[in-house]
């Protein structure tokens, strides 16, 4: 695998495979690499000759009070992961300015409405840097493929639209959720929390589950998700939000609705906020 740590070193990288021909699959990740982020470039490399990873963790997307600071960076580890499965380039940027060039100038890219939902109303602005910096990679990278996982939903939804006028030519790929054998969809933060927490954080998982299970049998949707809650809370979790969207993030608030949807929630655990959610 090549390593990068500048913009100069990735331009050389990336001209040497253009010259090729090669068809280039991306894979931007924050780092601290588990099978969720090693999942994606195994499907990446089913839909490209040729893959690249980033590592960054992005300032734009960390509000004042989030764990920027803390959050895990584990380089030398995801090097030997990256290497394992093969990826061809990694971009780990020596410092912000690799990417951004100038923080202050940037072109920042809003989320909408929707970006101001969900996840987006817990933490205001957030969208918004995570679109900034997928525009400016899919800008240095131009890559044929990008891949995203379900776990991140709202964050796919919206690169997904951002892509369709600014990125037309990117073709995006979305991997299904990688969950550990409890159920819990595998995240970064999980290290944050005891194995005792993490059982208990299982129950997020469990709660999608039983109501996916409860629509389906036609179920008051109104009762589903108050019980979801209550179940959550008498678990010790703190829910933030648990809703039933279509598969695009609409709202739905009725019972029967026939296309594809998805059960979407987020739950406190220890100051260590988790998001999951589940497709059907
Ligand atoms: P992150 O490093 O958290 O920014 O995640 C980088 C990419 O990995 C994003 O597209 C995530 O949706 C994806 N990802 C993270 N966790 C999982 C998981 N458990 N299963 C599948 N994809 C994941």
């Amino acid at each position: 695998m090549i390593i990068t740590r500048t913009r100069k070193e990735l331009d050389v990288a990336l001209k040497n495979f253009s010259k090729n021909s090669e068809k280039l699959a991306l894979i931007p990740t924050m780092g601290n690499l588990h099978e969720g982020h090693l999942s994606l470039i195994r499907i990446a490399k089913k839909h490209a000759s040729k893959t690249i990873s980033t590592i960054f963790v992005n300032p734009l997307q960390f509000g004042k009070n989030e764990d920027y600071d803390k959050y895990p960076r584990t380089h030398e580890d995801d090097i030997k992961k990256l290497n394992d499965e093969k990826c061809d380039i990694l971009f780990l940027p020596v410092n912000n300015k690799e990417v951004f060039s100038n923080i202050e100038d940037i072109k920042t890219i809003h989320s909408g409405i929707l970006g101001s939902e969900l996840c987006g109303k817990i933490r205001p602005g957030h969208f918004d840097g995570v679109l900034t910096v997928v525009n400016k990679l899919f800008e240095i990278i131009n890559p044929d493929v990008a891949v995203f996982g379900a776990k991140d939903y709202q964050q796919e939804i919206l690169i997904r639209q951002m892509a369709v006028s600014l990125h037309p030519n990117i073709e995006l790929i979305k991997a299904p959720i990688i969950r550990a054998e409890n159920g819990i969809a595998l995240s970064s933060r999980n290290n944050y929390l005891s194995e005792p927490e993490l059982e208990m954080a299982a129950n997020l998982y469990k709660a999608l589950y039983h109501s996916a299970q409860s629509y389906k049998k036609n179920f008051d949707l109104k009762t589903i998700i108050s019980e979801a809650k209550n179940y959550l809370i008498s678990k010790k979790l703190i829910p933030h939000y648990f809703e039933l969207r279509d598969h695009n993030l609409n709202k739905i608030d009725i019972n029967q609705f026939e296309g594809k949807k998805v059960f979407l929630g987020s739950v406190t655990i220890n100051n260590t906020r988790l998001i999951d959610n589940i497709e059907f």
